[in-house]
């Protein structure tokens, strides 16, 4: 009878996972990857999510039809445990968004406002610029310098595989606002953070300094951030800023799906992605990819004949572009935080993974050669350097102990488009896309089944 069960539930498996039963992990991690590669979850994943719900801006109506299809289509994907966590946030609307140079030449400049920036009045904000080419200029900039001046940073970004030219212009937008402000300035405009050359503006979120005046503050497409400059080193330019966002107390969730461990339900590797977007694009690259990669990998690991020993816990995040689902996951679930063995994030694109990095007391380990050897034919290496980040929704987890890995994608152009209305779905390489879920599935599987305990201190007194 057992073996008519068996064979009945292999006979509704695709081919390469009734071979992998009672295979050794690392076989089955490989056959995972070569799965992967083929496997459709991801795009239809991704080509529904974009086209159905489209921009969903945590804490509107979009985010509420988001969480709605995401649930469903867990529940579809046959997850188990499928369920959404509340939490509260405050929601940030986009409104109106212009500016104006108004002397010595006047013409519209593209603008978008940076989310979480306060309005201007109704009629704007005219004032002369003060131009900086760099932050540290601005930063240079005595207090009261720039008294009743709009604040302008024009500081280029660097193009780099990893991404990092992002991280390093960070504080350009989240502090330059209140740095510009406790100078004085009325009003803050910067180049946005992005690596392209379209009048596409890059949105991003700020974080005003407590104790400082709020000023209204916006991203300038590279081009017109290039036109200020040329204008600013040939005399006083006057423009007008007109913004009006507005804000309200608001919900939004973190949808949860998993598959259940066989030997070890308990113990569990999460791996997330944000399912909120920016308003302005469909959120294909940030993170609707990211949402497909981890859902379509841990999808097939669900296919295997039997579940690795340790659950997967899939987390689409409801709130991270405002900086909301990472700590109200971390605070819900701080009473768990001994039991995740591993968290990763997919918030970088959806180009093909390169490198991988996992904490520095497994890298030289069997876990570490098993890996190193099942990446090498899906196109990616065992980073000697270990993972120190893995996303800003698994930080929260990260501070209160749980290790982490960081799946290194080629983000080369990801900044092009990035929180920008081109941020769409025919940006989509769909081969690179399932080469992410390939390294995904094969490194989640390898994480799960094989019971490596990631932690440092449990580790070295083995
Ligand atoms: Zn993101
Ligand atoms: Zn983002």
């Amino acid at each position: 009878m057992r073996r008519i069960v068996v064979a009945v539930l292999l006979g509704c498996l695709a081919p390469w996972a009734a071979q992998a039963a009672g295979s050794a992990p690392a076989e089955v991690a490989a056959q995972l990857g070569r799965a992967g590669l083929n496997d459709p979850t991801a795009s239809a994943f991704l080509e529904s999510l974009t086209t159905e719900i489209g921009p969903r801006l945590a804490g509107t109506d979009a985010m509420t039809r988001a969480a709605a299809w995401a649930e469903a289509k867990l529940k579809t994907l046959g997850f188990e445990n499928v369920h959404r966590e509340a939490f509260p946030m405050k929601a940030w609307i986009r409104g109106t968004e212009s500016a104006r140079v108004l002397s010595p030449a006047p013409q519209n400049l593209a603008v978008t406002a940076l989310g979480g920036s306060l309005a201007t009045p109704a009629d704007g904000i005219e004032a002369e610029i003060a131009l900086f080419r760099t932050y540290a200029d601005l930063l240079a900039a005595p207090a009261g310098s720039l008294a009743d001046k709009i604040a302008v940073v024009t500081q280029r970004m660097v193009r780099s595989q990893d991404g990092g030219g992002y991280g390093a212009m960070n504080p350009v937008r989240r502090a330059g606002p209140s740095e510009a402000a406790k100078r004085g300035a009325v009003a803050y405009l910067l180049r946005s953070l992005g690596t392209d050359d379209h009048r596409l503006p890059h949105t991003g979120a700020l974080n005003y300094a407590d104790g400082v005046a709020k000023i209204p503050a916006a991203a300038l497409s590279t081009p017109d951030a290039d036109q200020l400059e040329r204008l600013a080193a040939r005399g006083p330019v006057r423009i007008r800023l007109v913004l009006s966002p507005t804000e309200r107390d608001a919900q939004s969730w973190n949808i949860v799906g998993e598959v259940k461990g066989r030997e070890r339900p308990d113990d569990i590797v999460l791996i997330g992605a944000h399912l909120d977007s920016w308003d302005l694009g469909t959120g294909a690259t940030d993170d609707g990819a990211g949402d497909a990669i981890v859902t379509g990998a841990a999808h097939l690991i669900a296919q295997l004949p039997q579940h690795p020993r340790r659950t997967i816990r899939v987390v689409l995040f409801g709130a991270e572009e405002m900086e909301f689902s990472g700590a109200a996951y971390a605070k819900a679930h701080e009473a768990e935080v001994s039991k995740i063995a591993l968290a990763g994030e997919s918030d970088a694109g959806a180009r093909g993974v390169f490198a991988v990095q996992v904490p520095a007391v497994v890298h030289d380990g069997e876990f570490g050669r098993t890996l190193a050897d099942v990446l090498a034919p899906l196109g990616a290496y065992l980073d000697r350097l270990p993972a120190q980040f893995s996303g800003s929704d698994t930080m929260g987890l990260q501070k209160l102990g749980v290790p982490v890995a960081s799946l290194r994608q080629n983000m080369s152009d990801y900044f092009d488009t990035h929180h920008t209305a081109d941020d769409t779905l025919d940006k989509i390489d769909s081969k690179q896309l399932n080469q992410a879920v390939a390294v995904w599935a094969a490194f989640v599987y390898l994480a799960a089944e094989t019971g490596t305990d990631f932690r440092p201190a449990t580790a070295a007194a083995k």
